[in-house]
This record gives structure tokens, C-alpha cells and sequence, in this order.
């Protein structure tokens, strides 16, 4: 493992490694997304450290609960709507676009990566997305707009318009089980690239945090590029260690 302190040198090695990948995959966390202002879990004073996560059972189980999520989703969507992709995002929707990178792996559901121009075959949202709701029972979809009025109207949490199910984000809550078809993706993207960059994530949350490693015992070269050491430095080739917008600036300024 090689940790690189220096912002011009991590600079320059993103570069040779990205020029010299044949299928690179770029697997994103939390971290990508505070340069536009979206605070992450574990880094000190981000509003969600502060909150006990809400659990999937709970959410089945409890009103209150189930209040409480949507209470919590429409205070996102305000910081969601606000932001806008930053550096690190354009420089990822660019190495996209030039076919170097096949598939980018997010645990993030604020949307920023569609939003800087990732197109959805090559997008794989982990843990779903947070602009959007459906029925827990039928699917029915559901916008965040007519549940907000729903639960202003009746004072209930959302309730489905077709079969009276109950309504959540399409997000993956702790507890709830991961989605079949991305876990898929993901799984193949990691199995088949030769470079896998790992950038914003603590990687201590499974089963995500688990492609990269998977990625690094099929024989690709695993970068990691967050600020704070995460759990998976030691199996890393290499830890560029910085702000990631900062690191990732050169591609932004290369992209197509
Ligand atoms: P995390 O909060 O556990 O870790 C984020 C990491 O990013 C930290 O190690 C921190 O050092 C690093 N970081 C933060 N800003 C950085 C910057 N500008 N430059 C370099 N490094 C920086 O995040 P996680 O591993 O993604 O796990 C959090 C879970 O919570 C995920 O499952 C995710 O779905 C969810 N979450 C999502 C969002 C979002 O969508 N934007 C925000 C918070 C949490
Ligand atoms: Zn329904």
C-alpha cells in the first residue's frame, strides 16, 4: 500500500493510473457529495451524525417512525434541491462519457451523479435514490410532491393511491434488503474492471463497502481517495489521501 499526502503527486498518479486502465469503475460515498454542500455521516458535525438511523422494521412497524423518515426525506430534499454536482462529479460524468470508466457504484441517493451527466446504464445507485417514492406493496410510484401533500392533508404517512400499501423513498434503509438487480451490477462492473477508485467513503457500511475488496482479488488496482483513513487502506494499492474535488480537478478540466 502507497498513501499519497502531496496534492500534486496524488494528482498525478489518479492520471497515469486513469490513461492507463483498460475497463476503470469509480465507486462513490457520502464524501463525493459534502463539496456541494451535503454533509456526510461520519465525519465530525454533519447533521446525520447526530440522528439514530431509522430501521427498516420501525418504518413497517411504526406511525410514529414512519412520520419521523418523511419528516427527515423532505428536510434532504431541500439540501438535495439546492446543491448542484461539484468538481468531483463532472470529473467522474467526463471519464464516463470518454468510455474509460463503464460504471459508477454510488451508495450516495442525492442524485448529483445523473444530475452531472451519468447515464443511467452506467449508473448503479446502491442504496437507492432519494428523489423519488413508491409502494412498498405494488411498486406504484408515487413523487415526493404528492406525498408531501398527502401527509400535510391527513396528518398519516403516505398510503399508495392504487392499493393503500404504505409509501417510502426509494432509498435502502438499514435493515431493509438490498436491491437485487444493482447488488447484480455491481457485482459484475467490480469483477470486470482493472481499476477500481474508491472516493468520499469510510467503507464500513456492507454490503457495499464490500466491492471494492472484491474488485482488488479479481486483480484490479484498488485506489482509495478520501480525507480520513476508511477501513480498507491496508488491501489498497494506493491511498491518495485529500479533498477529493481538489484530487479529482485535472480530470474535470480534461473532460470532453
Ligand atoms: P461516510 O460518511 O461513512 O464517509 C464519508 C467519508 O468521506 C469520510 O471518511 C470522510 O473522511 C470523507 N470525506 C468527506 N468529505 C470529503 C472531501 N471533501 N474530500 C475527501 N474526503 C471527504 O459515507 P459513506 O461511506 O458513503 O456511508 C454513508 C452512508 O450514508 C451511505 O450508505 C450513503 O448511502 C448514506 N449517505 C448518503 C449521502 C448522500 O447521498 N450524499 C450523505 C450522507 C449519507
Ligand atoms: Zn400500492
Amino acid at each position: 500500500m502507497t498513501t499519497v499526502d502531496d496534492l500534486a503527486e496524488a494528482r498525478a498518479l489518479l492520471g497515469d493510473l486513469v490513461a492507463g486502465a483498460g475497463r476503470a469503475v469509480v465507486f462513490t460515498g457520502a464524501g463525493v457529495s459534502t463539496e456541494s454542500g451535503i454533509p456526510d455521516f461520519r465525519s465530525p458535525g454533519g447533521i446525520w451524525s447526530q440522528r439514530q438511523p431509522i430501521y427498516f422494521d420501525d418504518f413497517l412497524a411504526d406511525e410514529d417512525a414512519r412520520l419521523e423518515d418523511w419528516h427527515r426525506r423532505f428536510e434532504m430534499r431541500k439540501l438535495f434541491d439546492a446543491a448542484t454536482p461539484n468538481t468531483a462529479h463532472r470529473a467522474i460524468a467526463g471519464l464516463v462519457q470518454s468510455g474509460i470508466v463503464g460504471a459508477v457504484i454510488t451508495q450516495n441517493i442525492d442524485g448529483l451523479h445523473q444530475r452531472s451527466g451519468v447515464p443511467e446504464d452506467k449508473l448503479i445507485e446502491l442504496h437507492g435514490n432519494a428523489t423519488s417514492a413508491g409502494c412498498l406493496d405494488c411498486g406504484a410510484g408515487m413523487s415526493l410532491d404528492d406525498a408531501f401533500a398527502e401527509l400535510e392533508a391527513s396528518g398519516h404517512a403516505p398510503r399508495c393511491f392504487t392499493c393503500g400499501g404504505l409509501v417510502k423513498a426509494r432509498v435502502v434503509s438499514f435493515g431493509q434488503p438490498m436491491p437485487v438487480h444493482e447488488m447484480g451490477r455491481a457485482e459484475a462492473a467490480a469483477r470486470d474492471c482493472d481499476l477500481f477508485i474508491a472516493a468520499g467513503s469510510s467503507l464500513v457500511v456492507y454490503p457495499a463497502a464490500g466491492f471494492p475488496l472484491a474488485a482488488r482479488m479479481n486483480g484490479a488496482t484498488l485506489v482509495i481517495v478520501n480525507r480520513d483513513a476508511t477501513e480498507q487502506d491496508q488491501a489498497a494499492d494506493y491511498v491518495l489521501r485529500g479533498t477529493i474535488g481538489a484530487i479529482f480537478e485535472p480530470l474535470a478540466v480534461s473532460a470532453p
